[in-house]
């Protein structure tokens, strides 16, 4: 069976919009794309008066090469959101199709599910000894559905997944629908990315961002990586040029060599320094557990979740009261800051009594 078998059939049988600049590319006189010819006043040589390249080749030859995929298996997306809310919009039938998701979890992936119209079944993750795992026997009698959505390392908990454990799923889940296997945080982690593996499990789908360790979040730029026929399908419903030309630049400047080593140090001074902020809440009065998880954050039990989000909101301090999500009453995520921000937060913490 193709893998395209699994998609609506009536994106199967779409014809995409084929925009000016996905028929031509941008040499020679412009005349076709009812630009203004004129580019606007400090434009800096971007050429904002004309349209992006839907899919900029440069950008996904040099993305393809850094995660180690092909070409044709990458899809640019506006952030992992855009990848998220394309799959459903491609694969689930309204009123027909079901989406499993793991809570807690990512609450795009089931906002997305329920904006498309999908059944959405909600597998818990499992609290044991050392953080949240997947229901793997429960998975398993869960039946067919479109989209399973799975994180490593999964926001909020930080866990990670062992590449057999996702692979397994795939596998047998291969004639119902897509795995996908949200990596947002994977370079936080010392696991392997699972982006390689697309090329020998045509419904394994792995969502990569720009968002988080390339520190690139205002520039909405995210990978979507699976099979060449699910990129092709997905190429069908994404708008035209969804990718902004200044977002593109910042992309490609990211991607230099020497930015990529700058970052990964800054990776490695956030994981250190993560080790202070993980002693400090362990031993503060006011929580009650800690996960460290493998990523840029933090989950906590506190005494009194919602009381400490407000006063530490009161000390000028965000932190993101995860109390809604199953499982995690008094529950607060800590994102990692600059060292200084760090200090800041710990001595907020050391000001609380419970
Ligand atoms: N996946 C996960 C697990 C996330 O936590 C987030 C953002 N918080 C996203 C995807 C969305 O990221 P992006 O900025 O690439 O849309």
């Amino acid at each position: 069976m193709s893998i395209a078998e699994l998609a609506r059939p009536e994106i199967r049988a779409l014809a995409p919009y084929a925009s000016a600049r996905a028929l031509a590319d941008s040499a020679g006189i412009l005349l076709n794309a009812n630009e203004n010819p004129w580019p606007p006043e400090g434009d800096g040589g971007l050429r904002l008066n004309r349209y992006p390249e839907p899919q900029p080749e440069s950008l996904k030859r040099k993305l393809a090469a850094h995660y180690g995929v092909a070409v044709d298996s990458l899809l640019l997306t506006r952030g992992s959101d855009e990848g998220i809310d394309l799959l459903n919009r491609a694969f689930v039938r309204p009123g027909q199709d079901r989406v499993i998701t793991c809570p807690p979890c990512f609450g795009m992936y089931a906002l997305s599910a329920r904006i498309q119209g999908a059944e959405l079944i909600e597998r818990p993750l499992r609290e044991g000894n050392d953080g949240f795992d997947p229901d793997l026997e429960g998975l398993a009698t869960d039946g067919p559905a479109k989209l399973l959505f799975l994180c490593s390392p999964n926001n909020p908990t930080g866990d990670g997944l062992s590449a057999e454990t996702v692979l397994d799923l795939a596998r047998r889940r291969a004639d119902e629908g897509l795995v996908v296997i949200d990596e947002a945080y994977i370079e936080f982690s010392d696991r392997q990315s699972l982006a390689a593996r697309v090329a020998q499990q045509p419904n394994l789908v792995v969502l990569r961002t720009l968002s988080k360790a390339f520190g690139l979040a205002g520039c909405r730029l995210g990978a979507l990586i699976a099979h060449a026929e699910v990129v092709e399908l997905l190429r069908r419903i994404i708008p035209p040029y969804p990718l902004p030309t200044p977002a593109i630049a910042a992309a490609e400047a990211a991607l230099e060599p020497e930015a990529i080593a700058a970052r990964r140090e800054q990776i490695d001074l956030l994981m250190d320094d993560k080790r202070r902020v993980v002693q400090a809440l362990e031993s503060s009065p006011s929580i009650r557990h800690v996960w460290p998880g493998e990523a840029n954050f933090v989950l906590v039990r506190a005494a009194d979740g919602p009381a400490l989000v407000r006063d530490a909101a009161a000390a000028g301090i965000r932190l993101r009261d995860q109390s809604a999500q199953p499982g995690l009453a008094d529950c607060v995520r800590i994102t990692l800051g600059t060292p200084e921000e760090n200090t800041a937060f710990i001595e907020f913490l050391e000001t609380r009594k419970a």
